[in-house]
């Protein structure tokens, strides 16, 4: 969608990255780092420092305590975390159930440890999960659930309920729980995020994976971090070391500073909300019908009023006669949902860009 996007001079609301700068703080960080000789291999869990910070983020945001040692490990963006989680986790023949609509990687992530991706599929207005439908599909060969909350692309978060029914189904099993956090701050009206890592029983069961990307509004920066038990640290480690080794010094250098203030995540909900409200504002008139998003920096909107076409030739439609580029919700499954009219906005965007989205999808006319 990026590239048709860019060929067609279209409006990016596709992929999801933000258009407006970093934090100059950051920037000057970064530099400062790099002239005092952060320019070297790091250690191969991450620098002391940053893992420090990370650790004392995770004391202030869920009042957990963190060895620094063996429970985080620095990781070349979640993308690769999730990659070297799943090798390190499972193997051939073991299964491993996705919530879908789900993020791209996991996939090909789950097939190249030869291992069997087992998908449920999610539908809206909610995207709940159906919990007694998950048990219906585990077996002995269940060896990993994958989570991801808030969820990118529906915009949902899961709520303390759906954790204690997810233990439910795994408690005394070899079961692992791999949760996809990348959005953790991203949560809107005040409601809260609800972490794996607030669980008691996560050490036993489960690893969480993070941004640096999302948080610090530098997706092209590739850094993110594993939480996990040293016991699964141990199996992580081993996959990090022959695929990455160590992560860019000067950047984790700088965000190890940098983050010690905790305003800079604190301030992300607000920040995106204001965002979010604004599109949902602008395009209120559309014939566009929007599903309030409760987190992350996507939502959908469903165009049923607009065009009965498949999703994915209506996005097509979009970028080249309205110059605008958006997700068709059904390239996020296995097995697309029949007759779902949804395609994902992301609002990640200087209110500028927003604007100029706004007055195209309020544009949009009826095909009906
Ligand atoms: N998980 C989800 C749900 C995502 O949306 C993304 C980014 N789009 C990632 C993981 C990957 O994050 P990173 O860029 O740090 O690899």
């Amino acid at each position: 969608m990026t590239a048709l996007a860019t060929k067609h001079n279209a409006i990016n609301l596709a992929q999801g990255f933000p258009d407006y700068p970093i934090s100059g703080r950051l920037m000057d960080l970064v530099y400062e780092k790099m002239k005092g000789g952060f320019n070297q291999y790091a250690p191969m869990p991450g620098l002391l420092t940053l893992r420090e910070s990370i650790a004392s983020k995770l004391d202030h945001l869920y009042q957990l305590p963190i060895n620094v040692q063996d429970e985080i490990t620095v990781v070349a963006g979640a993308t690769q975390g999730i990659f070297t989680s799943i090798q390190a986790l499972v193997g051939r023949g073991d299964e491993v159930i996705i919530f879908e609509p789900a993020y791209d990687s996991y996939i090909p992530s789950i097939k190249l440890a030869g291992a069997i991706a087992v998908p449920i599929a999610l539908e809206g207005p909610n995207f709940s999960i159906d919990w007694d439908f998950v048990a219906s599909k585990i077996n002995d060969r269940t060896k990993l659930i994958l989570i991801n909350t808030p969820h990118n692309p529906s915009g949902t978060i899961l709520i303390q309920e759906d954790w204690n029914r997810l233990y439910d189904l795994i408690k005394g099993k070899s079961i692992m729980v791999l949760s996809d956090e990348v959005y953790e701050h991203l949560v809107f009206e005040n409601q809260r995020h609800v972490s794996l890592l607030q669980q008691s029983w996560w050490r036993d069961h489960g690893l969480a994976v993070y941004s640096f990307g999302k948080t610090l509004h530098a997706t092209g920066w590739k850094l993110g971090y594993i939480i996990a038990p040293s016991f699964i640290s141990k199996e992580i480690r081993k996959v990090h070391q022959f695929e990455v080794f160590s992560c860019n010094t000067p950047i984790q250098a700088a965000i190890a500073e940098y983050i010690l203030d905790s305003k800079v995540y604190s301030g992300l909900p607000s920040f995106f909300q204001e965002k979010r409200d604004y599109l949902n504002e602008q395009i209120a008139g559309s014939l566009f019908h929007i599903y309030k998003s409760a987190g992350t920096y996507f939502t959908l909107v469903d165009y049923r009023d607009i065009s009965n076409k498949k999703d994915t030739e209506f996005a097509k439609d979009l970028v080249e006669k309205y110059g605008i580029a958006t997700i068709p919700l059904s390239v996020f499954y296995t097995n697309p949902v029949e007759n779902q009219t949804l395609i994902r906005l992301c609002f990640a965007k200087e209110i500028t860009t927003l604007k100029a989205a706004s007055e195209i999808l309020n544009q949009v006319k009826s095909e009906l």
